[in-house]
């Protein structure tokens, strides 16, 4: 009997992108098409709201940007002021209800918000709020921001955002509109990124846009102008452009895996091109684990920079020898006869002339459960490879994160108990070699320890309030590797190692081709 099939995707997923515009007559059509160009940072659900002046206008729902917002959808959000989210849930469930932007009518007027991150003191705080009675609307971590603002005793709205966010900790790039006013806030960390932009009518007039990446700008042809700082609040109105700075910046904690995966190659994030990151981890990937090979294949779309980057290097021609399906939905019908590594076919199909009777060198961007590896390995031999040598262009994935991205739990992530030689045995591979922290952060150009690292070390800048990490010792025992229906044999339980060797690659001595 037919069934349907979710398809899991085995990677960390980042939680939002989010995009604002000031001063311009099709301002929800505009935050519309920006995002469209960030739907990769969260696709189970969209929001626009759109001010004129006196009103503000929203429309929130389930599912993709370009699903939800069409013509007749986004007729009926006027204004020249509009932010708009795009979500991918962490904090909180998947119900509309905690689509954002999220709307409140306060002392302070009407405003409306945008959050990408994760508060990391949420719960606490919701918990003292509910006992001076906040009645809450949603589960998600933005509305206990929307609780401080409330209760701020701040006469102005920069004010009482500036008194809310001083008593929460974590993650957040923020977007606020009012009915005249935008405003784009980073945290003193800078976790996440948000960008300012400009874009000018051939009349000369400006407006303002603001967005978590840039590729978002080059769409609208907008110019990139800079970076919202660390610990920065940045207003616009019709006065202009003010910079206030409403908490002291912090040591810097940008996250790496911005720049490892999670953002397009072809945006600016924290002021550095994401492909040239990836193209650079490629090589000093090659530089620390080369191996003798045919082809370097990458694992699309996400790892091709990096294998760009090993080519080059190792001057192993490059091969798109696994082609990636891009309309793939988000759930199917399994066919009753079971197919060999139905879930990942449907995404990814070798190209057997390429790979038939070759030694290939597959590059990935993480690893992060194993099992998608383990079949994708597993589909690269089927089509005739004589080898497969499973390069990472990321340290091991050691813990969860607590700063806005979608991850499993420690126990899930097949590095956390297990040594790169039972990961290699795991996957079916030839060899397997990560690169290492230090690469990482010369790949990013990180000379002053401006990024957070935390999924790698499993060390966090924040004081943390999740109950996983309260009850786990730094250096405890953590549980098994969750490997999915396997018939082999799991890899051993091993402990958690927080403090990892500099290399990362091991040669297994014998390969594991079928199940
Ligand atoms: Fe980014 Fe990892 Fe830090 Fe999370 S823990 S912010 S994913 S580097």
């Amino acid at each position: 009997m037919s069934q349907k099939l979710a398809f899991a995707d085995d990677h960390f997923h980042d939680e939002c992108g989010v995009f604002g515009v000031f001063g311009h007559p099709e301002a929800a059509n505009l935050a519309y098409l920006g995002l469209y160009a960030l739907q990769h940072r969260g696709q189970e659900s969209a929001g626009i709201v759109s001010s004129d002046g006196k009103e503000l206008y929203v429309h929130r729902a389930m599912g993709e940007v370009e699903e939800i917002f069409q013509p007749s959808v986004l007729a009926q959000l006027p204004g020249s002021l509009a932010i708009g989210h795009t979500r991918y849930s962490t904090a909180g469930d998947k119900a509309l209800l905690n689509a954002q932007p999220i709307m409140i009518d306060c002392n302070k007027g009407k405003v409306a918000l945008g959050h990408n991150g994760n508060l990391t003191n949420a719960a606490e705080w919701r918990r003292k709020l509910e006992h001076r009675g906040s009645i809450f609307q949603t589960n998600s971590d933005t509305e206990v921001i929307v609780h401080l603002i409330a209760r701020s005793q701040a006469r102005n709205l920069s004010g009482a955002l500036g008194d809310a966010l001083n008593q929460v900790e974590g993650a957040y790039s923020l977007l606020v509109l009012t009915q005249d006013e935008l405003y784009a806030v980073r945290d003193p960390r800078g976790f996440r990124p948000l960008a300012l932009g400009k874009l000018t009518t051939p009349g000369g007039f400006v407006s303002w846009l603001v967005a978590s990446e840039t590729c978002a700008f080059d769409l609208l042809n907008a110019q990139y102008v800079r970076e919202i700082e660390p610990g920065e609040m940045v207003r616009i109105s019709k006065s202009g452009i003010e910079s206030i700075r409403f908490a002291p910046q912090k040591q810097l904690q940008q996250c790496i895996f911005e720049h490892v995966y999670f953002s397009r190659p072809d945006s600016i994030v924290f002021g550095r091109s994401v492909n040239e990151s990836r193209e650079m981890l490629g090589r000093l990937l090659a530089r620390e684990h080369p191996v003798d090979a045919d082809i370097v294949v990458p694992v699309p779309d996400s790892g091709v920079p990096a294998a760009v980057g090993y080519a080059l290097e190792s001057k192993i021609p490059f091969r798109m020898g696994l082609i990636r399906n891009h309309y793939i939905g988000r759930t199917f019908i399994e066919p009753s006869q079971a197919i060999r590594n139905f879930g990942v076919k449907l995404k990814l199909n070798p190209v057997r002339g390429l790979i038939e009777g070759q030694r290939v060198i597959l590059v990935d961007d993480s690893i992060v459960r194993g099992t998608t590896s383990r079949k994708i390995v597993r589909m690269v031999r089927e089509a005739g490879a004589k080898e497969v040598h499973v390069r990472v262009s990321c340290p091991p994935t050691i813990s969860p994160c607590y700063y806005g991205v979608d991850t499993p739990t420690r126990e899930e992530l097949i590095a956390s108990s297990n040594t790169p030689e039972e990961i290699c045995k795991f996957l079916g591979a030839d060899s397997l070699g990560y690169v290492s922290l230090p690469a990482l952060r010369r790949a990013v150009s990180d000379t002053e320890g401006k990024f957070c690292t935390s999924c790698y070390t499993g060390v966090y800048p924040t004081d943390l309030v999740q109950l996983e990490v309260r009850e786990s010792a730094p250096n405890g025992k953590s549980g098994e590797a969750t490997h999915g229906n396997s018939s082999e044999p799991e890899p051993a339980e091993r402990p958690v190692v927080v403090e990892r060797p500099v290399r990362w690659r091991t040669r297994c001595s014998s390969a594991i081709t079928s199940s």
